[in-house]
């Protein structure tokens, strides 16, 4: 097979076959390993951050708060009606892979993805238990007797209890960590947080422990969206057949009347392989790209003295000069193309974007409904009265005192309905609870011979130190005088 040739498809149905992938070493190894720990490190040790807000919001770093609707992410607080900040984020995870599967394949599935990480701890568990791979072929082929039944069952508790303390600790994302812990354990937790364990326990331990490289070939999506974002310039893993064909045993070689290629047809490259297949047949959509057969492959080359790399990270513009004898281009060269600084710049203006409006965001927001029926009420006196719904929104960790004003609105009164009629005045003082909305039902009086129907301004104005004010534009509404009356008519 052609390295060349295109990423071949994989069937919608296959029967499945047992991978049992055999334990190698190496750099890539030893990378997936680092990788592995940082990301089950992050993901399980995320919620016990802690990150100090004041008294008055949670002192999680990383938080979704779905009872108040907030999500906290360190010195980041988002509300409900700031989600577009969470759709920028993802749109730049998404151009984030975009990014990096046009620059180095499906790196995300080979080494990051939690499909991929959980499926690797499991396999590792599997060697731990039933040892490397042709102990676990002959365990697999063996009838069901008491001591496969013994291995099997204690594996698979294991299994469960992996998916239970990493699958399960996603809940710690939607509530305070050390307190749901506590309640977890004494069965005080609300039902949600035993049913979402459960739920995710399960899901993790199917999907890693048996589903495995199923779901990277027929559940998942993101490999086909995946192999439309790679090019003739992404850096895949290549069997480089114009250097391996043909193939052949060393035994095969010495009575071969040409020499054949590098590879021995040592099959270790299959054997690592933990989606199980065969590198050598060419580029195909069950390759995860997670380099395990380079490692495998470069140790069978240096144990026969040959040059490493015969799998190996290759482009497909690098494999043709490499078959006409032309050296590679540069990593330099292949990363800085159009295409990866037209992602990048994307990538980094969305992100320069979200930092300018979270900096320039307001902290203190102000919105007034009018009253409609009635849309007034005129007093005993002459003087026109409009009821008005205020709401007033403090996005700060402290409560804040602001003193509401109407402008433009000549001999006005207010009062709130927490203060009696006979407590008007022009101004009146509002506290806000830290981050919180507040509902102020605000009366506005004006005397019989300055009431008209007019436009004016209503400004709540922060009495503290910090200082800003907010303002929105309504209006008031009074009966018709007879001069207006003459003129409608
Ligand atoms: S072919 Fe190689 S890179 Fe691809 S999944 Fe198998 S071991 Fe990983
Ligand atoms: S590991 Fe290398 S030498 Fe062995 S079969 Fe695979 S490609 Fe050939």
């Amino acid at each position: 097979m052609n390295a060349l040739e295109p990423i071949k498809a994989a069937p919608l149905y296959a029967k499945r076959t047992a991978v049992f992938p055999k334990k190698t070493d190496g750099p890539f190894r030893r990378f997936k390993w680092l990788v592995m720990a940082v990301c089950l490190a992050i993901y399980w040790g995320t919620p016990w951050l802690r990150w100090d807000r004041g008294p008055y919001a949670p002192n999680q770093a990383v938080l979704v708060d779905l009872a108040h609707r907030r999500f906290y992410m360190f010195a980041i607080e988002i509300w409900p009606q700031e989600f577009y900040f969470v759709a920028g984020m993802l749109i730049m995870a998404g151009i984030g892979l975009f990014l990096v599967t046009s620059a180095v394949g499906r790196a995300w599935c080979g080494y990051a993805c939690p499909q991929t990480v959980w499926t690797d701890l499991y396999q590792h568990v599997d060697r731990l238990i039933d040892g490397d791979r042709n102990a676990q072929l002959r365990l697999q082929a063996a009838p069901w007797r008491a001591a496969k039944i013994v291995r099997r069952a204690f594996k698979w508790s294991v299994y469960l209890g992996i998916a239970f303390v990493t699958g399960g600790a996603w809940i710690f994302y939607f509530a305070d960590a050390p307190t749901l812990q506590r309640e977890f354990w004494t069965g005080t937790a609300a039902p949600v947080a035993y049913a979402c364990t459960g739920i995710l326990t399960f899901t993790t331990f199917w999907l890693g422990g048996f589903m495995r490289e199923q779901v990277c070939i027929y559940m998942c999506p993101w490999p086909r969206i995946q192999t439309a974002m790679l090019d003739e310039n992404s850096l895949i893993v290549t069997y480089k057949d114009w250097r391996g064909e043909p193939r052949g045993s060393l035994k095969e070689a010495k009575g071969a009347a040409t020499p054949l290629g590098d590879c021995i047809d040592c099959k270790q490259c299959v054997a690592v392989c933990p989606t199980g297949i065969d590198i050598r047949e060419g580029a195909q959509i069950g390759c995860i790209t997670c380099a395990l057969c380079i490692d495998a492959c470069d140790k069978a080359m240096a144990s026969v003295g040959r040059p490493r790399g015969l799998i190996d990270y290759c482009t497909l513009v690098d494999a043709d000069l490499e078959t006409k004898g032309l050296p590679a281009r540069s990593a330099l060269k292949v990363l800085l193309r159009p295409r990866m600084i037209a992602y990048f710049t994307i990538w980094g203006g969305i992100g320069l974007a979200l930092l300018f409006m979270l900096g320039a965001r307001e902290r203190l927001t102000l919105s007034v409904a009018r009253e409609r029926n009635p849309e007034f009420v005129q007093l005993s006196g002459g003087a026109v009265r409009n009821a008005f719904t205020v709401n007033l929104r403090n996005m700060q960790d402290r409560p804040r005192t602001l003193r509401i004003a109407a402008e433009g609105l000549g001999g006005v009164s207010l009062y709130s309905d927490e203060m009696a009629p006979t407590e008007a005045r022009g101004e009146i003082a509002v506290t806000v609870p830290a981050d919180s909305t507040r509902h102020v039902r605000l009366y506005a009086v004006v005397p019989g011979d300055h009431a008209r129907s007019q436009d004016f301004t209503l400004v709540a104005r922060a009495t503290d130190r910090e200082g800003g004010a907010v303002r929105r534009e309504t209006q008031f509404m009074a009966p018709e005088t007879e001069h207006e009356h003459e003129e409608s008519e």
